[in-house]
């Protein structure tokens, strides 16, 4: 008989739509297969009118935890026991945790752009960086670095439906750390050489640089690098978006989304199992 799964094996669930297309479930069950760990990872179709239900199936199965995506992150705090400070402070949660009965929510997309930079030998901490983004990936960045200890921290953001979200961070940054942090508009491109001349890191965190805005840059031209300013974009795919290309030519040095996809997953992982990914296996395998 298979031993694959058996009595004992452990769930842990994805709740999210659309969420077919997720590659979270590969990486997960690779990891456990690689790690010989009993658990197995499920993505389960769940949007807002099902979560609630879906929370209390995890508490009735006692799954170990389960990942949330869109449409439920900002959503599914009000259904959990706890937060970590970074859910709290984000007001998203991308990872619970069930700590025998009781379930706790985290935000590991932040950890993981963090973790990434370490993985690439980039220290931030007590330095300067600026960043453009005020959505989900973004405001998850923004507020692990400061808890992190990012010295100073300038945010840009065009002035749409997510400015607001954006002023809310700044808010609650300059409340619970000493990060020095300011918002400006992303279409005042001359603030955004200014800040960007005394950083030392550049980080894009907005949709632009994928499909439908793949080619696009929220930097006008290679100008505003220096070759000693490192450039990262949350993007994965494509690879290298059209500003992560114009910072390789300006000399920087660069980094792509995929090390902070994998270390979010990672960062999941350590929460449920209490190891850590087989890390330079998944990256061959997710490259
Ligand atoms: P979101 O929808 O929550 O936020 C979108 C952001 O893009 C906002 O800041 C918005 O103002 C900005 N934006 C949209 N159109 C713009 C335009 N024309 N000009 C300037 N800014 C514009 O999205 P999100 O979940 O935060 O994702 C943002 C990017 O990060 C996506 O490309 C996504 O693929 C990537 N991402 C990567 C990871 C990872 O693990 N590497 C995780 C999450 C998201």
């Amino acid at each position: 008989m298979a031993e694959r799964i058996t009595g004992h094996t452990e769930l842990i669930g994805l709740m999210a739509y659309p969420i077919r297309h997720s590659s979270s479930p590969a990486m997960h069950n690779e990891a456990f297969a690689t790690l010989g760990l009993d658990y197995a990872y499920l993505a389960f179709e769940v949007d807002n009118d099902t979560l609630e239900d879906a929370i209390k199936g995890l508490r009735a199965l006692k799954m170990v935890g389960s990942n949330v995506s869109m449409p439920n992150k900002t959503v599914v705090g009000q259904y959990l026991d706890e937060l970590s400070p970074a859910a709290e402070m984000a007001g998203a949660v991308n990872t619970i945790v069930n700590d025998h009965g009781k379930l706790i929510g985290h935000i590991t997309d932040g950890i993981g752009y963090m973790q990434s930079l370490k993985d690439n030998d980039i220290d931030v901490i007590g330095k300067k960086m600026t960043i453009a983004g005020a959505g989900g990936a973004a405001t998850a960045i923004e507020i692990q670095a400061a808890l992190d200890g990012v010295k100073e921290m300038s945010i840009f953001n065009i002035k749409d439906k997510f400015w607001e979200n954006a002023e809310r961070t700044v808010e609650k940054i300059r409340a619970n750390t000493d990060c020095i942090v300011n918002l400006y508009d992303l279409d005042d491109k001359e603030k955004l050489r200014e800040e960007i001349e005394d950083s030392y890191l550049f980080a894009q965190a907005t949709g632009v640089g994928m499909k439908p805005m793949e080619g696009q840059s929220v930097v006008p031209d290679k100008s505003f690098f220096r070759p000693d300013l490192i450039v990262t974009d949350t993007i994965y795919a494509p690879r290298e978006t059209a500003l992560l290309k114009m910072a390789k030519e300006a000399g920087c040095k660069t980094m792509n989304g995929l090390g902070m996809m994998l270390f979010q997953g990672d960062a999941a992982f350590h929460l449920w199992t209490g190891k850590h990914m087989p890390i330079d296996h998944m990256k061959e395998v997710l490259d």
